[in-house]
């Protein structure tokens, strides 16, 4: 029988989204083998709570859960070697992790001790005929998607970005619950020891939950317009997104916000990019959205290519405009409910 298996990253308790996404593609892939797969999905926590219910009703046929206070804070010395005998234990397949922070560590760490190889921060998976996962990574600047291919080891292990994939319900609600052998995690490598979580909420709404988000590039050309793009963003509504560069000079402050490759895959109804050249690293992450809106003040911008609408036009002028707008219809349907209501 072949395993395909999800690592089930939680996050203040609750599974995160990228773990059921990875739960539904894998359920996809194994309608590929003619024989029975087991979709296992492997969780290592303080306390397993709810999470299995949420694990089986995204397809998780199998949970493989390790519960242990010690495994509260997630620490690469402590959950990579759980994870390896595992491995060498069960023999999966296949293994897939979100490409989070967690993961994009977690994944590499345990696949150095089995001795298999990882495909970093993919954007698609399928099977090929001769049964291998295929996966596909960005390269050489995001001009060319390259295949990965692990023929000879075990798992074949694949990172791949939140969003990527959507996460469906399973109507087969069947797991089994199998309790992960911890012995050893005493003599886990203490040289790293996790001395409490911080928890950090941001302010700005996630650009991966927003209905519109409206993306600033290098266009912008000064933190003020990114300023003006937030406030955009706020009376629309939605969320901001960026491209690296508005990163890179520090116009944007949060790694959130960015686009692409590298960074989130959004889905939102509207995307609205100024200043955005169109590289193929961001599309990556912004492809998938409802109407796409560019402005760029270059008339072959590679974005206008992927735009439902697009201006020709300069950021300076039309950001002031376009707040100025919504401002003013916003202020005019307040009066009118105001007056309705009288
Ligand atoms: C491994 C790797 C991963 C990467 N991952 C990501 C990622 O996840 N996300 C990401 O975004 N990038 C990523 N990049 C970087 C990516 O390749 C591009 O460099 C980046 O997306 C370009 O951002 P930009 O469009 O803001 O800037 P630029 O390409 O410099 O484009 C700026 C645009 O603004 C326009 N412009 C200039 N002034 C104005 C104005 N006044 N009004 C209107 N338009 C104006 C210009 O015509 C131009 O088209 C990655 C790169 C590498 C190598």
């Amino acid at each position: 029988m072949k395993k395909i298996w999800v690592y089930a990253e939680e996050v203040q308790g609750e599974i995160s989204k990228v773990t059921l996404e990875l739960l539904s593609k894998a359920k996809e892939l194994a309608k590929a083998f003619s024989h029975e797969v087991e979709i296992g999905a492997v969780l290592l926590t303080k306390g397993i709570g709810e999470m299995t219910e949420t694990l089986e009703a995204y397809g998780a046929e199998v949970v493989y859960a390790g519960e242990d206070d010690r495994l509260e804070a997630y620490c690469h010395t402590t959950y990579a070697p759980v994870l390896a005998r595992l491995i060498k234990k069960e023999d999966p397949d296949i293994f897939l992790f979100g490409a989070t922070q967690i993961g994009s560590e977690l994944a590499p760490t345990v696949a150095a001790i089995v001795k298999t190889g990882v495909a970093a921060h993919c954007v698609d998976l399928r099977i090929g005929d001769d049964g291998l996962l295929i996966s596909e990574v960005p390269a050489f600047g995001g001009k060319i998607i390259g295949e990965i291919l692990i023929p000879k080891c075990r798992p074949q292990m694949a990172s791949i970005k939140p969003g990527t994939f959507i996460a469906t319900e399973s109507c087969v609600k069947c797991s089994v619950v199998k309790k992960i052998d911890l012995t050893g995690l005493e003599d886990a490598d203490k040289r790293l020891i996790p001395l409490k979580t911080c928890v950090t909420k941001s302010e700005a709404k996630p650009i991966d939950e927003a209905e519109i988000v409206i993306a600033g590039g290098y266009g912008l050309c000064c933190s003020e317009n990114w300023s003006r793009l937030q406030e955009l963003a706020e009376l629309l509504g939605g969320a901001a997104g960026s491209t690296r560069p508005c990163l890179d000079e520090g116009w944007a402050d949060n790694e959130q916000t960015m686009i692409g490759t590298s960074g989130k895959s959004i889905r939102p109804k509207v995307y609205m990019g100024f200043g955005i050249s169109g590289a193929t690293h961001h599309i990556c992450g912004m492809k998938d959205s409802g109407l796409v809106i560019s402005i760029n003040k270059d008339k072959n911008a590679n974005i206008f290519g992927v735009s439902d609408y697009y201006a020709v036009s300069d950021v300076n002028e039309i950001l002031p405009i376009l707040i100025d707008l919504v401002r003013s219809s916003k202020a005019t349907a307040a009066e009118k409910g105001e007056k309705e209501c009288h």
